[in-house]
């Protein structure tokens, strides 16, 4: 898609906002954004099915409505929107639908009333009646023009249907649902024979007097991104390149298949020996999700089935109980629960046990902490002489929180401070706090199918990017009112944002996982972080490296010492504590980071407030401080990472011989194994996500149950973590295993 993706975007994603919330369906209507910073807007094409609507389907027009992007026809209102963009400079957004109780009053010609402060507020001093015109009209249009410099931001279209208007798309949609509640309420009152009492002109003044304030506001930040875009052109122009993205330098081609980016002898201590040629492995991958699926064979699957039946009762019958008390009968959403979960009783090394006695070899560990092995015994004694002396916790000070920070800080510069915290979902809280606070910025662009914790402002673009909302189940609509997603691996649509924000408050800080969403399910180019640091600076944003996954799993300097590029802040988890209890913490830059000044008589005012009762335990950061140097002393990271690609080429040969479509590759001791692809579908093809979600879902639990079956246990069925306790005989071993479920696919 071409410049304007992201506006296009933004008017697909505002269509999804009102159609969940019923307020497109069966009326229909029009929707728009303006192109911030020029005299154009997106707006939806004629008679058109809102929920087939993808962002290519979107016309771009200039203000004298001339296409510049887009192919279908625009909006018959398109005029209208047009009209209301020029004569007021602080609308952003613009909803035109036909709800049937703001249209009920259209039919009786009723203006609403100041009814209720929050009414006037956010819709004006009154809803006024726009005079009739027929569709599409210039006499419409007309009527909308002169109407709509009262300032307020909704108005009901005489015998046609409503017109909201907003600073934002969420506003804008917000305003929709308040106009549909008022309509209703006055249609209510109207039907008693009572009087309708008004809301007191003073106080309806003082209401109006605040709307009228945020809109001057919006006015002048718009003004001023008008200005910064024209100057970052400018600037861009002078330096010879294209305004909207810096191309990444194609990366240097390596020997090993699929590898691309600096080789191990340049990173040494590091677990990636051969960065991957991500545009490789991305053709590879939409091949992949272009293919019908390939799923086990029916009578192997129901061997494996059985397996689960007759091996795994004790297991059954425990996660079975645990239904009872337990919502699902299991806490970790990594865990399978096809067929059922088993119940693990003993961890060693490279291997698990469950309850019934079955071993396994163990590629979750633990889902990523643990690159020592699962249950390192010289750890677990450190950590228990510590817990001997002290306890687990004393709410005081201890000297392993200050050897824990001095260790972060030596192994990754770019902490100049360190903040303990319980997980890794509370210190991306923290940290986008402290953005704030530091920056007085609004926005966090995070990209899209990343994982950030669960959060309310992150559950945002979660593991399907472009899907904005749809995983926040019970978190209110502020709560990710400004949180924005651009799709992976697209610079420019960063960009894009990050001038559209300036207009509307700031990008406080721009987040990543630095080798991709999901840990790199959706890799990323080499050059990709340093970029989006270059980017971050224009714009003055802040740039958050999330490295719960990498941190210390890459090697000791994490992805920003493999990608050389330095973060203003760090998010820790996992390895932070080498998998002991209450893993999280934020390190940065010591301006940012004094934000968390803590105690008492701590920094007062100015403050980004995180706690915890049991953050910065001494078992937490004993563990931490043990485990890492432990990691140092025996180069674990590397150790890891040579497991990892042992693994990779042995499941790529499997693959090749077996004439699979299925895809293997590696970040070091990160190793990917997608066979279902359900990880790699995405909103921008919707019908495919629509249709295959389910049945590629399906797919991977099967995937995951037969490997278990087959006794490898991996992370949801398409990922494994390799730790130090996998030696060669362990990897071999696995692809033993491996090789034995890949044949059993259907068509080898
Ligand atoms: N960020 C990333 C990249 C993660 O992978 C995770 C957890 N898998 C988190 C944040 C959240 O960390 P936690 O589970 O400790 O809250």
């Amino acid at each position: 898609m071409g410049q304007y993706a992201s506006s296009r975007e933004q008017v697909v994603a505002t269509c999804r906002a009102l159609l969940e919330r019923g307020y497109l369906k069966a009326t229909e209507g029009n929707v728009s954004v303006r192109v911030p910073g020029e005299e154009a807007f997106a707006v939806t094409p004629s008679s058109y099915d809102y929920a087939k609507m993808r962002a290519d389907d979107i016309v771009v027009l200039d203000f004298e409505q001339k296409r510049l992007e887009g192919t279908l026809k625009a909006s018959i209102e398109a005029g209208m929107h047009a009209a209301v963009y020029r004569e007021r400079p602080d609308v952003n957004a613009i909803v035109h639908t036909h709800q049937p109780y703001a249209s009920a009053l259209a039919l009786v010609r009723r203006p609403i009333p100041a009814l209720f402060d929050e009414q006037v507020r956010f819709l004006g001093r009154s809803v006024e009646i726009i005079d009739y015109a027929p569709s599409g009209t210039s006499f419409l249009k007309k009527n909308v023009r002169r109407t709509v410099t009262s300032g307020a931001n909704a108005f009901i279209l005489a015998n046609h249907g409503v017109l909201v208007l907003g600073g934002d798309t969420e506003r804008a949609v917000f305003n929709m649902a308040l106009l549909e509640k008022v309509a209703l309420d006055y249609l209510l009152a109207l039907m008693t024979d009572d009087k309708v009492r008004k809301v007191p002109a003073p106080i309806r003044e003082i209401a109006f007097a605040k709307l009228r304030g945020d809109e001057k506001k919006l006015k002048k930040q718009l003004v001023a991104a008008r200005e910064a875009a024209e100057a970052a052109e400018a600037a861009a122009s002078a330096a010879g390149e294209a305004p909207a993205e810096t191309a990444p330098p194609a990366p240097s081609p390596t020997s090993a298949d699929d590898a691309a980016g600096p080789s191990g002898a340049q990173l040494a201590g590091y677990a990636i020996s051969a960065y991957p040629d991500v545009e490789a492995v991305s053709r590879r991958l939409q091949a992949l999700v272009s293919q019908p699926l390939r799923p086990i064979r029916r009578d192997a699957m129901a061997g494996y089935l059985d397996y689960f039946e007759t091996q795994c009762r004790r297991s059954k019958e425990l996660t079975e109980e645990a239904k009872e008390f337990i919502p699902g009968g299991v806490q970790h959403n990594l865990a399978f629960n096809y067929p059922f979960p088993l119940a693990i009783e003993r961890a060693e090394g490279a291997r698990l046990w469950d309850v019934d006695g079955n071993e396994y070899i163990d590629f979750l560990q633990a889902g990523g902490p643990t690159v020592l092995g699962s249950n390192y015994a010289p750890l677990r004694e450190k950590v228990a002489e510590v817990v001997a002396a002290s306890g687990p916790v004393t709410g005081l000070f201890h000297e392993y929180e200050l050897k824990l920070a001095q260790l972060v800080n030596r192994l990754m510069p770019s902490c100049e401070m360190f903040r303990m915290l319980g997980s890794g979902t509370e210190s991306v809280m923290a940290a986008i706090r402290a953005a704030r606070t530091h920056t007085g910025k609004k926005w966090v662009i995070k990209i899209g199918g990343a994982y950030h914790g669960w959060s309310d402002q992150m559950v945002y673009g979660l593991h399907v990017p472009g899907t904005w909302r749809f995983e926040a189940k019970g978190i209110p609509f502020g709560a990710t009112a400004r949180t924005r997603e651009v799709y992976p691996n697209d610079l420019k649509a960063l960009r894009r944002k990050l001038i559209e924000d300036k207009a509307l408050g700031g990008t406080a800080a721009v987040i990543v996982e630095p080798i991709g969403p999901e840990s790199g399910t959706r890799p990323v180019p080499f050059e990709f972080n340093a970029r989006v640091r270059e980017l971050c600076d224009e714009f003055g944003a802040l740039l958050i490296f999330d490295e719960v996954v990498t941190g210390f799993r890459l090697g000791l300097g994490g992805a920003q010492g493999y990608f050389g590029v330095r973060p203003d802040l760090t998010i820790f988890g996992k390895c932070i504590t080498g998998g002991y209890p209450m893993a999280g913490g934020v390190g940065g830059r010591r301006d940012v980071m004094l934000s968390f000044a803590s105690g008492i008589g701590g920094k007062s005012g100015e403050r980004a407030y995180v706690g915890g009762t049991l953050s910065a335990n001494p078992l937490s950061c004993a563990a931490g401080y043990f485990a890492i140097t432990e990691m140092e002393r025996t180069n674990a990271p590397v150790i890891a990472g040579r497991a990892g690609d042992r693994l990779t080429a042995g499941l790529s040969d499997i693959i090749r011989c077996h004439r699979l479509p299925f895809v293997a590759y590696n970040q070091g001791s990160i190793v990917h194994l997608e066979t279902s692809g359900v990880m790699l579908l995405d909103l921008k093809h919707p019908l495919r996500l629509a249709k295959e979600l389910k049945p590629r879902k399906h797919m991977l639990e099967e995937m995951g149950a037969a490997y278990t079956a087959n006794g490898v246990i991996t992370l949801a069925g398409s990922r494994m973590y390799t730790s130090m306790a996998d030696t060669d005989e362990v990897i071999d071993d696995a692809l033993e295993r491996f090789e034995r479920v890949l044949s059993s696919v259907e068509g080898v």
